[in-house]
């Protein structure tokens, strides 16, 4: 889509902190990062928390801490600052309220003295005369000025309403991502921007933060289509530029419902926890409502911050999809450097596990060619950090490793596992200590199965459970590798009793 504001972009991300993070606030955030970042413009944290009974400072601080490992730096906002700010809503009480007057004095508001009950009985008998417009009937709009003051100073309890023109005529929001959405005048009422306890509304405040913060194109959630028209009303009244909208879809889970906790974790910390990649996370989310293209799947976070276009972004509701987000994990995840791996994902599991002894980074520094060495066969073989400790446990038991039965069964107690152990303690006694590597290793072996007259997949079987005490272990010549010479030979001995055919 062409820009059509001139103004530079800047586009906020203004969660309300009622609760955590959770995956569509997240998606919403990305793409409002991902526009400033696409246009060379600003993007602005700015938290709503006007709801002072659901918003806590517990949840605001759960949703920096998200924002952060999702790597969505924001350049104004919390934390950081800025030259629009506060960029808290309750610390911008006086401004709503200046707004506000200035609106009620050019006469662009006015007080309602309406009680809710006289305004549940309007609406009631509206109702019973099929009144097409059932929303405020407008009751105090024309009040004399001079006998609101005297009410008001009488200490008569009052809202501040919106005069929306009665010639407004329909709404037409111009959505990048809708099209022209079409609100019917009738349903445009003169709705209320401050309460009766000096408080003002969402539809209100948000218009006057998105007004002053010059935010160029308001990207959310598409069940705030419908509060669009109203705060149209509120940027007319100010006088301010009416910004691009782009609602985005709802996300569902697999069986069609809004996604929710019963699909699975919501919140973006529980993805964290899980051990997903904050980098191959964000690309899944991107992903849900937006394409670079028809196919691609894996889209760095450089080119989303490059490429990301609101054209692209689709009006139909997204399936969150757990297992294409577990496969772009592993991509990710085999896409990291051996180093990388090593550091961020293996040891600090060796070490939670108990089996390297910590602090994570001194544990590396030991050995980092080993661990290296190690990342890189089990990288193609997890998707998360966790799956390494059942994968290199055998790496720690010395020289007797822990035998699974099934394997043993299957592969060792068999008559040809004891030539099959004999031979490979030969073939490995004779390469030095030097030539301990894995290709050095599977050279020594290769030829030893066709000598023995027996197959590949036996003679490796027996020689892998010997070693590995199971058969679905990492590849041989790394592993062994690993183990080193010493406890290779060690367990090929230690093996040599249950290479023998189970009695029938
Ligand atoms: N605080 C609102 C929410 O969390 C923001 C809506 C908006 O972006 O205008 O839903």
């Amino acid at each position: 889509m062409a820009l059509t504001d001139s103004r530079p972009v800047r586009v906020r991300f203004a969660p309300s902190p009622t609760g955590k993070l959770h995956v569509g606030g997240a998606r919403t955030a990305i793409y409002n990062w991902a526009f400033a970042r696409a246009n060379h413009g600003t993007f602005i944290l700015r938290i709503d928390d006007t709801d002072p009974t659901r918003s806590t400072e517990e949840n605001t601080q759960v949703i920096l801490r998200a924002m952060r490992w999702l790597g969505l730096d924001w350049d104004e906002g919390p934390d950081v600052g800025g030259s629009y700010g506060p960029y808290r809503q309750t610390d911008r009480m006086d401004i709503y309220k200046k707004v506000a007057q200035r609106l009620w004095d050019e006469g662009r508001a006015y007080p309602c003295f309406c009680t809710p009950e006289k305004l549940a009985a309007d609406k009631k008998a509206a109702q019973e005369r099929n009144d097409p417009f059932q929303g405020y009937q407008r009751t105090c709009r024309d009040i004399d000025p001079e006998e609101a003051k005297a009410r008001i100073a009488a200490g008569e309890p009052y809202t501040l309403r919106i005069k929306v023109p009665l010639d407004r005529g329909d709404v037409v929001v111009h959505d990048a991502v809708h099209g022209d959405v079409t609100f019917d005048a009738k349903e445009l009422d003169d709705f209320i921007i401050f309460r009766s306890d000096g408080t003002p509304t969402y539809n209100f405040a948000t218009v006057v933060d998105d007004a002053l913060m010059g935010i160029t194109h308001v990207i959310r959630g598409d069940d705030h289509l419908s509060n669009t028209p109203r705060q149209i009303m509120v940027y007319e009244a100010m006088g301010a530029p009416v910004p691009t909208f782009a609602h985005i879809s709802m996300i569902l889970g697999p069986d069609g419902k809004k996604l929710s906790k019963r699909h699975g974790a919501t919140s973006v910390e529980e993805y964290r926890d899980q051990g997903y990649l904050p980098d191959a996370f964000v690309n899944y989310l991107a992903l849900l409502g937006w394409a670079l293209d028809g196919d691609t799947t894996i889209i760095p976070r450089d080119v989303l911050a490059s490429r990301f276009s609101l054209d692209h972004v689709s009006k139909n509701p997204a399936t969150f999809d757990f297992k294409k987000l577990d496969w772009i994990q592993g991509e990710y995840v085999k896409a990291m450097t051996d180093a990388d791996f090593s550091r961020t994902m293996l040891v600090p599991e060796l070490v939670s596990a108990g089996l390297e002894e910590g602090p994570a980074d001194a544990a590396y520094e030991r050995r980092p060619q080993w661990f290296d060495l190690l990342s890189s066969i089990l990288k193609p073989r997890v998707t998360f950090a966790r799956e390494v400790v059942d994968k290199a446990r055998f790496l720690y038991e010395g020289d007797s490793v822990t035998f699974d039965e099934k394997s043993v069964k299957k592969n060792l107690a068999k008559d040809y596992a004891a030539g099959a152990l004999d031979a490979a303690t030969d073939a490995l006694s004779a390469l030095g200590e030097e030539q301990w590597d894995a290709d050095s290793i599977n050279a020594a072996l290769d030829p030893l199965p066709e000598g023995l007259g027996i197959n590949k997949r036996k003679f490796y079987g027996a020689v892998r459970v010997a070693e590995c005490g199971n058969q679905v272990s990492p590849p041989l010549g790394e592993s062994l590798q690993l183990l080193g010479k010493q406890t290779t030979l060690a367990r090929l001995r230690a093996a040599a009793p249950l290479a023998v055919p189970a009695e029938a």
